[in-house]
């Protein structure tokens, strides 16, 4: 390209990088007094908080922490949790995530890979500590966050964050995969930066409802170790919206606090919205007033209905750890909002369309676009400019990962007309039976629906003659009703209104009395693969 000799910038102007300190602004200046709760024990305002972040960024200097150096947390989510978001990485330092629910040795692993030099830890997760720490493979200084605000108070409460470079690490988090050991993403300051601004883009832009915006009041019920909570406490911050830190989630707690602290806006698994409305409390407790996105499985309809007949604005967003996490979000323009109830219901489940600066599409294996028919499925692959640039110190994974320039997520869907994505499946999920694909997402969709099913789970088992064949296995409401011949009639309703393929109909129903979860409450369909095949 030719140089444009006048594009000389003045000597002095300034190069503004995109740094997580530079979200401060609004909160800082504008919303000094809102407040962050701390479940029924600490609330404090924005300017405490901004006193707080740097007199933990001059704790960390006395433990001689240095830019580039790794500080992990292991704590639920707390007020201190969302400290360390903003003030490790704004010193140039990198925090670690430690996942809590992965297994001791599992967490010995993605420790010594991260090379942290200290650790936070919440009580609870000292016996892991002392169980592993013999065998951390450099010294890691541990903090118990028992002393946590005594250090903040004997620390300096100047501290002058210093600009560097956009694109250092901020972050760094393990997923867990099915196979293998745990990979760590990572990410910049410049990425999450841009993400929270796509998010708040991706969500506000719709009229009539899911909008996240200054007067919400936020309370993540995804944990915070696990890809930042999907990044929501950064933009909570940026708006300068009230927060709410549950601790440990518990359903009687948490819903005691959204009604105590006015909670609006939350995003969660649909398990973790099971729970919490399976609670006899959820009927006694005013929810009209509370978003809820639903992100890391599928948003299932019979779920959605129930929460919407709470009054709870409910929609669908999706996203991994690899990409941040926001992918697309389910929000209704004015024209969707004004279809009939059982279109909206739909559109609330797909997987949503995808926010600003997102390129995502669907590809056949050599690569091809698939036609935004809303029916020919292919792998989902997206380029965005938050999407963690390979696994941490693994070249072969990362590669595979970006093969051919595009992030590849390993799931499959269609996109229709309107730009919806519809994730039918995990790539490894997907039942392949007689050479056609039928989604184990869409026959949960459509089981969840029947009011006799609480939790339903469809998974592929060998079958002699045809490869797979799906096999449902469905936690009742009441064990005593449970009764096989009525959910298969129910089915058989949406292959006789053409919705379903009559191919799809699973012939095997089972009643169980659980459904194993992964370590972030998703259905562990490898395992039920493992048991049932
Ligand atoms: P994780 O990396 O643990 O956040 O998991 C990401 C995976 O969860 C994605 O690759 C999808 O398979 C799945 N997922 C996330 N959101 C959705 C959604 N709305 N619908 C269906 N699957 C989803």
């Amino acid at each position: 390209m030719k140089t444009d000799e006048r594009l000389t910038p003045a000597a002095s102007a300034y190069d503004y990088p995109l740094l997580i300190r530079q979200l401060l602004h609004v909160p800082l200046t504008q919303a000094r007094d809102t407040e962050i709760v701390y479940a029924d024990q600490r609330r404090h305002d924005y300017a405490t908080f901004g006193a707080r972040l740097a007199r933990l960024a001059n704790a960390l200097g006395t433990f001689g922490i240095r830019p580039g150096d790794t500080v992990a947390v292991m704590d639920w989510d707390s007020h201190r949790y969302l400290e360390c978001f903003f003030a490790v990485p704004m010193t140039g330092a990198v925090l670690h995530t430690i996942n809590i629910r992965l297994s001791p040795g599992q967490i010995l692993y993605t420790i010594n890979h991260a090379h942290d030099d200290l650790i936070f830890v919440h009580a609870d997760f000292m016996p892991i500590i002392d169980e592993i720490r013999d065998d951390f493979d450099r010294d890691i200084r541990i903090v118990p966050l028992a002393d946590y605000e005594a250090l903040l108070e004997a620390a300096d409460p100047d501290y002058a964050f210093p600009d560097f470079d956009e694109r250092t690490r901020a972050t760094t988090f393990y997923t867990t995969g099915t196979t293998g050991l745990p990979k760590g993403v990572y990410f910049t300051h410049r990425q999450l930066v841009l993400h929270s601004l796509g998010f708040m883009a991706g969500v506000n832009a719709v009229d009539g409802h899911g909008r996240f915006h200054r007067d919400d009041v936020y309370m993540p019920l995804t944990p915070m170790f696990h890809v930042h909570a999907w990044g929501a406490p950064y933009v909570a911050t940026m708006l300068g919206a009230k927060q709410v830190y549950p601790g440990r989630y518990e359903p009687a707690a948490l819903l005691r606090l959204i009604a105590a602290e006015s909670v609006t806006l939350s995003h969660c698994v649909p398990t973790i919205l099971q729970m919490l409305l399976s609670h006899p409390a959820a009927q006694t407790t005013d929810l009209s007033r509370w978003k809820v996105i639903i992100g890391g499985a599928a948003l299932p309809p019979g779920l959605a209905r129930r929460a919407l007949d709470l009054g709870i604005d409910i929609y669908a967003a999706y996203g991994m750890s690899e990409t941040c996490p926001l992918l697309t979000a389910a929000t209704l323009t004015n024209d969707m909002l004004a279809r009939d109830d059982d279109q909206r219901l739909q559109l609330r489940c797909k997987t949503g369309r995808p926010v600003p600066l997102v390129d995502l599409r669907v590809v056949d294996p050599d690569g091809n676009e698939m036609p935004r028919d809303g029916r020919t499925t292919g792998e989902v692959c997206v380029r965005a400019p938050w999407l963690t640039p390979g696994y941490l110190g693994e070249q072969e994974r990362s590669e595979e990962l970006w093969s051919d320039g595009y992030l590849h997520t390993g799931d499959v869907g269609h996109i229709d007309a309107e730009g919806f994505l519809q994730i039918t499946d995990r790539i490894k999920d997907v039942i392949k039976s007689g050479g056609e694909w039928i989604s184990s997402l869409e026959l949960e969709g459509l089981i969840s629906q029947h009011d006799a099913v609480d939790r339903v789970a469809v998974i592929g088992v060998p079958d002699a003659t045809w490869g797979e064949r799906p096999l449902a296995l469905i936690v009742p409401v009441d064990t005593e009703h449970a009764d096989a011949d009525a959910i298969r009639a129910h089915v058989r309703g949406y292959v006789d209104r053409g919705i379903l393929s009559r191919w799809a109909m699973p012939e095997r129903i089972e009643f169980v009395t659980t459904i194993p979860l992964t370590s972030v409450g998703k259905i562990d369909k490898k395992k039920l693969r493992e048991e049932f095949s």
